[in-house]
């Protein structure tokens, strides 16, 4: 069984677009510039928009941190996203999820400039990917197949089984694995909650991309020798042994498949560290990506 290392993969396309970035800056241009709204104080919210940050000094990029308060009015943060629209010196921006109940995120998404949603979550964008036109592929199925593709794992002609099918993991990344090229041009299954019999689909499976969100989910009896594990589940589960009070774990019963497995990605440090370095990635795609 071979470790599939997000973090490395990660590290070295940061090290890629801050190269990038350099030619830009030593062409006269100006770096690419990340913006990120915050609503509240949501502890792993801000954890993960803490990180985008500081990715973003290291690579190169200007970022902006959009920081509002939980109790703000849905009509006060859309005119923030408008000015962001407007603003030319912002290059992309993300709306962080999720948002309080009392905002409806659907309006949000919708008011984000497509050229600026380097999330990919807007349904302009979220059409060209389902079209396999050039546009911002949303982080985490992108940085999935960038470690398919990192890997050398063949993926054409495969069977995949897809658990989950959220609009920002499961769909798309059914999508992209049964696109015309590689990797893609596999033969996929997509299964979710109301789906009978489950492991019927996963021992059948050549390659699995798990996103549900419940640990240790997946075991050894529910798979095949050889099979591809892509575990993206992120669950904090309470431990009291360790000194947060909790643990990161994944959809995959990581000791129990890795026997069987030919490679698994781990929590942490698998599909997670991925999702930063794409949506960096987007960003600095972003000006060519413009309609
Ligand atoms: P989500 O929106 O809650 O979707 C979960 C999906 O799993 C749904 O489609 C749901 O089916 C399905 N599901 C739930 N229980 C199931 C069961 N017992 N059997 C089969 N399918 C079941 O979650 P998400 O946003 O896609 O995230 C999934 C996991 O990935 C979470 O742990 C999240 O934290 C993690 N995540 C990680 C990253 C990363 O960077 N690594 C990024 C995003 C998300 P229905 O559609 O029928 O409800």
């Amino acid at each position: 069984m071979k470790i599939i290392d997000g973090k490395a993969v990660s590290n070295l396309i940061k090290d890629e677009i801050k190269a990038e970035v350099e030619g830009i800056i030593s062409k006269g241009h100006k770096p690419p510039h990340l913006a990120a709204i915050l609503v509240g104080e949501d502890g792993a919210s801000l954890t993960y928009v803490g990180s985008k940050v500081r990715s973003c000094k290291q690579i190169g990029f200007n970022s902006t941190l959009v920081k509002l308060s939980e109790d703000i009015p849905e009509s006060e943060l859309l005119k923030k996203i408008q000015e962001l629209n407007d603003n030319d010196d912002i290059d992309g921006f993300i709306v962080q999820l999720p948002l309080p109940r009392h905002i409806n995120e659907e309006k949000v998404l919708l008011a984000i400039d497509p050229n600026k949603d380097v999330d990919g979550f807007h349904p302009t964008n979220f059409g060209k990917m389902a079209l396999n036109m050039k546009t911002f592929i949303p982080a985490t199925p992108y940085g999935i197949m960038e470690l398919l593709k990192r890997y050398e794992i063949d993926t054409v002609g495969k069977h995949t089984v897809v658990i989950g099918r959220s609009h920002i993991v499961g769909r798309p990344i059914s999508i992209l694995m049964n696109t015309k090229g590689s990797p893609g041009d596999s033969t996929v299954t997509v299964v979710h909650s109301r789906t009978i019999n489950i492991e019927e689909f996963t021992k059948n499976a050549d390659i699995i991309i798990s996103a549900l969100g419940i640990p240790d989910f997946l075991n050894a009896n529910m798979i095949k020798e050889g099979v591809v594990i892509i575990d993206v589940g992120i669950s904090r589960v309470k431990d009291d042994n360790h000194p947060k009070g909790y643990v990161i774990k994944g959809d995959v019963d990581f000791e129990s498949v890795k026997s069987k497995a030919s490679y698994i990605t781990p929590v942490p440090g698998g599909v997670g560290p991925m999702t930063i370095a794409m949506l960096l990635k987007n960003t600095l795609q972003s000006r060519e990506f413009k309609s």
